[in-house]
């Protein structure tokens, strides 16, 4: 079983050195226990957090273990009556191409009309995440202008769609004319900023003339600070990421007093500590996937080894859609 370790923290940006590739021999299965073959491994930038020493809102990833992530595979061997093999499913096993479970923290998967590797992103916890941060947090109304940024990514990319189909006006923001052409013309958003032209100011007033009234942040910094100018009164943003600052960089609010100046709400949330929206979010996600109107983008990169650099990538952009390992 080939398995990537964390070997050390990274002091700033992650490097290959901090991983580990190892080879470990399958232990016997045990009675009540299911062994999965994994074949798409999830990277998310939370995962990020998770390396570093301190704890924030969840423990730190243990040195010299299995990195953490989700995965979807297939049943490969059991000894537990719930779980066949040849059962498609979803589990937390980590960067490793085996994952060995009592079934407990095993979900099915029916891949008939979803693709196994859409249960990782738009069909999964990025999914949930767009759908709880806009449902419960910006609730927007029919008519109102929302922005998301990280546009073209696994949480943005449904955002913006989602908020389209409650008849909103859509701006995204996103780094590089590509993205910006992909989240317009592919996902139907009214316009998209590159924010790496340096002009997000003047071009924010351009895509939204009438002001904001929904932001869903996905990144923090400079982006942050020109949409707090374009903020309408009463308008309410949604915190749900701030990818510019993970390998902890200051994040400075420019000028806080806008969000008392246009009455705010500003509402930050981690997906995991509301499971009671999961079934719901996903079955609404799922429906949309399988009726093709919900449309979703995937970087793969190819094998275990590749897991390392993909996801140095994630956390400069160099991905486009949401981030996998495919294994096998
Ligand atoms: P994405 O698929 O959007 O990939 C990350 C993207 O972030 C990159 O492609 C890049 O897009 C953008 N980015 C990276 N560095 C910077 C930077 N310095 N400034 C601006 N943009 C940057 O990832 P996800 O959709 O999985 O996650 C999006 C956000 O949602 C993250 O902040 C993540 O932590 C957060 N999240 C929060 C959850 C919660 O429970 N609160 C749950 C899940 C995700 P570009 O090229 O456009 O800059």
């Amino acid at each position: 079983n080939h398995q990537i370790l964390l070997v050390s923290r990274p002091e700033g940006e992650v490097e290959a050195a901090n991983f580990k590739l190892v080879e470990t021999p399958l232990a016997p299965l045990q009675d009540g226990e299911v062994r999965v073959r994994n074949h798409f491994l999830s990277l998310d930038p939370y995962m990020r957090g998770r390396m570093n020493e301190s704890k924030s809102y969840a423990s730190p990833q243990p040195l010299n273990e299995v990195m953490i992530g989700a995965t979807v595979g297939r049943v490969v061997e059991s000894k537990n009556t719930r779980y066949q093999v040849g059962d498609k499913v979803a589990g937390f096993f980590g960067w490793q191409e085996f994952g060995t479970s009592d079934g407990s923290a095993l979900r099915k998967l029916d891949d008939t009309h979803i693709p196994l590797s859409a249960y990782l992103g738009v069909v999964g916890m990025p999914g949930v995440t767009a759908w709880y941060g806009l449902n419960r947090i910006i609730v927007p109304k029919a008519g109102e202008t929302l922005a998301v940024s990280a546009a073209s990514g696994a949480v943005g990319g449904v955002v913006g769609q989602l908020a389209k189909a409650k008849g909103c006006r859509v701006i995204g923001i996103a780094g590089g004319a590509d993205k910006c052409r992909y989240v317009v013309e592919e996902l139907g958003f009214d316009a998209c900023i590159d924010y790496k032209q340096d002009n997000l100011h003047d071009d924010l007033k351009a895509a939204a003339p009438k002001g904001v009234d929904g932001y869903f942040e996905n990144v923090g910094g400079p982006v942050l600070d020109a949409m707090l100018a374009r903020m309408n009164a009463f308008g309410r943003i949604a915190l749900c990421g701030m990818i510019a600052g993970y390998n902890g960089q200051p994040m400075p609010l420019k000028s806080p007093q806008l969000l008392l100046v246009s009455r705010l709400k500003l509402e930050g949330f981690i997906v995991s500590e509301h499971m009671e929206v999961w079934p719901e979010a996903l079955a609404e996600l799922g429906g949309l996937v399988a009726q093709k109107r919900l449309k979703y983008r995937e970087s793969v990169a190819e094998g275990l080894a590749s897991a390392p650099e993909a996801f140095m990538g994630l956390l400069k952009g160099r991905n486009f859609g949401k981030q996998i390992v495919k294994l096998v």
